[in-house]
């Protein structure tokens, strides 16, 4: 097999069996069209949840599935082999989840988890603005202790289905300048105060909106506040680092997608006579493709790997994002390649596709800035 499970538990193997026949049914009918008309639908995320896909690395105590993140990629992958939008959807919900399981209170994880992890509740995770992107820390949104609450003030920008979302994680000010200024609080839908600004028209990744969100006088409870103040950059980051390792899942399950796809093609298409395949400069192509896919998968499970077992991570995590990221975007490419004038079309997915991993090289920290983590952790004192 070209696409085996050779280190997956058993455990591991169930839940992408089960992820992989539910995308297959339930995603890939509606996929190019919600993809084409920008349409979210809530129900998938609600039947993924049933199955117990989202949430899959919390604790059952907490309503998931009690598993680790080596499950978790395995089921990302393939529903992102069906649609990236809706593989990051279940990441994003998984974002405030892995934040309050770890860092929030006993009351915060008893009134939020519970409802992402089931698949009732959308998550959002509320950090980037304007002028901070990869310098996160600059944000200037502002929060203002006014007796029991704070006071949000704001704008921000590119926000995961926050049009969709139920609980969001968001970063503001309430020191001076830089990280240490920084905290981080939960959001519900429905406080005055929270609006949508502008839905961003995109390159791909339709189905998934991306918003920007107007905060206008916010009165959030001082209950919460995740951690202490101050504590908002360390609390954004570690979310990052466990949101790396599904978006370098997401990247495997588009790019295998597009070798498959390629792969079907080259087979049947013939020119001069034979099938493209036998043709060294295709056929080599693809084997390069599947060779990179394996290498940066082998990456994206050490990664789940190191997290399931408490170790640190984060360097790991940032490879996989890298790895995997860039070789779904050369895997795409090629795959599009490999279809000729048919891959320029959207007959057929790999188009799709490609427009999708080039989103996976920006999000959850651009490529550089994971070039930059894993280049410190070279520096010698
Ligand atoms: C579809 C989509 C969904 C998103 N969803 C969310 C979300 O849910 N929540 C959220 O908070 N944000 C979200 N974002 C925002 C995303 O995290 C940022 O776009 C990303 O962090 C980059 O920030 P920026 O766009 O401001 O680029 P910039 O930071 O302005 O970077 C521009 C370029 O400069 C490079 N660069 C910057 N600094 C350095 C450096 N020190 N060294 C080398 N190169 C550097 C970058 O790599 C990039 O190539 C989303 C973005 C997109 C496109």
């Amino acid at each position: 097999m070209i696409f085996d499970t050779t280190f997956e538990t058993e455990a591991q193997i169930e839940i992408r069996t089960l992820a992989r026949k539910f995308a297959q049914e339930r995603i890939r009918p509606i996929v190019e069209h919600d993809e084409e008309t920008g349409t979210f639908r809530r129900d998938i995320i609600r039947e993924l949840g049933n199955l117990g896909l989202t949430g899959i690395p919390v604790s059952e105590a907490l309503g998931g599935a009690g598993l680790g993140y080596q499950e978790y990629i395995g089921a990302i992958e393939e529903i992102a082999a069906e649609s990236g939008a809706y593989a990051v959807s279940v990441a994003v919900t998984g974002l405030p989840q892995v934040i309050l399981e770890k860092q929030g209170n006993e009351a915060q994880k008893q009134k939020y988890i519970p409802k992402l992890a089931s698949g009732e509740g959308i998550g959002s995770f509320v950090l980037s603005e304007a002028g901070s992107g990869s310098d996160a820390a600059s944000l200037r949104t502002t929060a203002v202790r006014d007796g029991n609450h704070y006071v949000l003030n704001g704008t921000k920008l590119w926000i995961t289905q926050a049009d969709e979302a139920d609980v969001f994680i968001a970063m503001a000010r309430t020191g001076g300048p830089g990280a240490k200024g920084v905290s981080a609080f939960i959001l519900e839908k429905g406080m005055s105060g929270i609006l949508m600004g502008k839905r961003e028209k995109k390159m791909g990744m339709n189905i998934s909106h991306t918003m920007e969100v107007l905060l206008e006088n916010v009165r959030v409870p001082v209950e919460n506040r995740i951690a202490e103040e101050g504590d908002g950059m360390k609390v954004a980051f570690a979310a990052l680092d466990s949101g790396r390792i599904t978006i370098a899942a997401t990247a495997l399950g588009i790019a295998r997608s597009a070798i498959e796809c390629a792969s079907r093609h080259a087979n049947l298409r013939e020119q001069f006579g034979k099938p493209i395949l036998e043709f060294q400069g295709v056929g080599f192509m693809l084997a390069d493709m599947l060779n990179e896919y394996h290498s940066a998968k082998l990456v994206v499970q050490k990664a789940a790997f190191l997290k399931d077992q408490g170790l640190p991570f984060s360097i790991q995590a940032a490879q996989a994002k890298v790895l995997a990221t860039d070789m779904a975007m050369k895997v795409t490419t090629d795959a599009v390649q490999i279809l000729g004038g048919s891959g320029y079309t959207r007959e057929f997915p790999v188009e799709r596709l490609m427009r999708e991993a080039k989103m996976l090289q920006i999000v959850e920290g651009t490529n550089q800035i994971q070039r930059l983590v894993i280049s410190r952790a070279l520096k010698q004192d």
